[in-house]
């Protein structure tokens, strides 16, 4: 069965663009555009991983991935930090918030998919 992925994006560009990359590789993608929607969305289906904007209204990337990671229910799927900050001191401020790694924005879509596989298990990949 193909990883379902969510995507937790404010931006209607990055969302169409992550989402879309997704599909053609043959994951099964759930969006969110909101912390409270994603969050919500996570615990009805808990997907394979996560792709978290950090920069969202309301509550942010980082402390809805605290609380994602909190929660036994949802606290093994991988969450995946999108942003455009990947400077040190926002590099630790990800982990510290429990995200299992990041991707730097703009997104460059000849090597997204091969990052979104290192948080996949093995035999888990979509199909190429
Ligand atoms: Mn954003």
């Amino acid at each position: 069965m193909a990883p379902t992925v969510l995507v937790i994006e404010d931006n209607p560009a990055n969302m169409k663009l992550s989402a879309m990359l997704l599909e053609r590789a043959g994951y099964t993608t759930l969006r969110a555009w909101s912390a409270q929607d994603g969050l919500a969305l996570a615990r009805e289906h808990v997907p394979h991983l996560v792709l978290m904007d950090i920069q969202l209204p309301g509550m942010d990337g980082l402390e809805a991935t605290r609380i994602l990671k909190a929660d036994p229910l949802t606290r093994d799927i991988q969450v995946v930090a999108l942003t455009a900050f990947a400077m040190k001191g926002e590099q630790e401020r990800i982990r510290e918030a429990g995200c299992d790694g990041y991707i730097a924005k703009p997104i460059d879509y000849k090597r997204f998919l091969a990052e979104i596989a290192q948080w996949l298990p093995v035999g888990e990949g979509a199909e190429e």
